[in-house]
């Protein structure tokens, strides 16, 4: 079947004076980069990193001209990589798409064939959009967990950031799977919407912002999805019951972590570091496996919130200060 060349793109552009500015412009086949795999792109999303990327912020571009978008789903349009045939629904995170390489906020993506996957049964690109690399991040926090001894009996697990996405989607895992969650958040008014995911209990985020003095207290959870480190990971870590896993996922109240080694040495708390980027292939077939049993499809529906491409740079904003709820969808036809 042939295919027009011509196609929309949100496509980022450096000034002189170092502003990074977006417009949506016609690219052809010829504009994109290499790769063994051409991908009619049918939805992307809005990432905390997306934010930074169309911000020009965090230093993960390398060249302008550049196509943002660090996940996409679509349909394979041209392939020579064995795996992957015209026809293929497919998914794509992480692998530096959308920083090093061109994403997904174009109708078309050419990739390399290896970095994708192909979508599970029954999951729309629109549904592993609403999932995308927060979603997918949660399930592999919980996988995390549950291989350093999470059960449902052995006390509640923290969600932090829990309005976020990867909170959300964390909290609704976490809730369909028999937890208690426990929803830190500083937005008074979404309790109902975590409550309505799966937490058990809402914490204000006040709660866990002030520094702790003692290395250990009492003990409160023994899993922690942890979204937003700095201060809060270092007064969760002495609230951990014996041999509780935090899963480190993201760093949205900051990157550097204050504590003392007291929780890991006398109580055998384990930190998990959580890596979605660049995590091998089978544990990412494993996270979108599980995503489609353990994700409950009409919670997830209930935290999109569509968009287009002209709506990015706004939301790339937004995002950053905190400010969004659930995930971003973005048809970008
Ligand atoms: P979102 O912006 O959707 O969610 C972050 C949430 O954190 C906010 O909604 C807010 O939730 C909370 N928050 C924001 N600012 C602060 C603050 N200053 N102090 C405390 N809490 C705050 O982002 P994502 O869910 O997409 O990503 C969350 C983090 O995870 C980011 O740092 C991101 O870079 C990282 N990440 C890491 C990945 C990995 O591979 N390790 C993959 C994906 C994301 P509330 O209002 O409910 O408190």
């Amino acid at each position: 079947m042939s295919q027009s060349s011509e196609f929309q793109a949100l496509v980022l552009d450096k000034s002189d004076d170092g502003k990074v500015a977006s417009t949506i412009k016609t690219l052809s086949d010829a504009d994109l980069p290499e790769g063994d795999v051409v991908v009619r792109v049918s939805h992307s999303t809005l990432n905390y990193k997306d934010g930074l990327v169309l911000n020009g912020l965090g230093g993960l571009v390398r060249t302008y001209p550049h196509v943002p978008g660090i996940d996409f789903a679509g349909t394979v349009e041209q392939s020579s990589h064995p795996d992957y045939k015209d026809g293929d629904a497919v998914v794509l995170t992480g692998w530096r798409v959308g920083e090093v390489h061109w994403g997904g906020y174009a109708q078309k993506a050419r990739v390399k064939g290896d970095w994708l996957v192909k979508l599970p049964d029954g999951l729309s690109p629109k549904r592993a959009m609403a999932i995308g690399t927060a979603g997918f991040t949660a399930m592999l926090a919980v996988l995390a967990l549950e291989k350093h001894g999470a059960t449902t009996g052995g006390g509640p697990v923290l969600v932090t950031g829990a309005t976020g996405g990867v909170g959300s989607v964390a909290t609704a895992i976490l809730g369909k799977l028999g937890y208690d969650v426990d929803a830190v958040t500083g937005k008074a008014e979404s309790a109902d919407y975590l409550k309505s995911l799966g937490a058990t209990n809402i914490i204000s985020r006040g709660e866990l912002a002030e520094p702790v003095t003692k290395p250990l207290l009492k003990e409160r959870w023994q899993g922690c999805v942890d979204a937003v480190g700095g201060q809060m990971l270092a007064n969760v870590l002495p609230q951990m019951m014996y041999r509780g896993s935090v899963a480190a996922v993201g760093l949205a109240g900051g990157n550097k972590l204050e504590t003392t080694v007291v929780p890991f040495l006398l109580r055998g708390v384990n930190l998990l570091g959580i890596d979605s980027v660049m995590c091998p292939k089978a544990e990412r077939e494993e996270a979108w496996t599980r995503l489609t049993s353990d994700l409950p499809m009409d919670k997830l529906d209930a935290m999109i919130h569509d968009a287009t491409l002209k709506d990015l740079p706004d939301l790339g904003t937004k995002i950053l200060k905190g400010g969004m709820q659930g995930r971003v969808v973005v048809d970008v036809n």
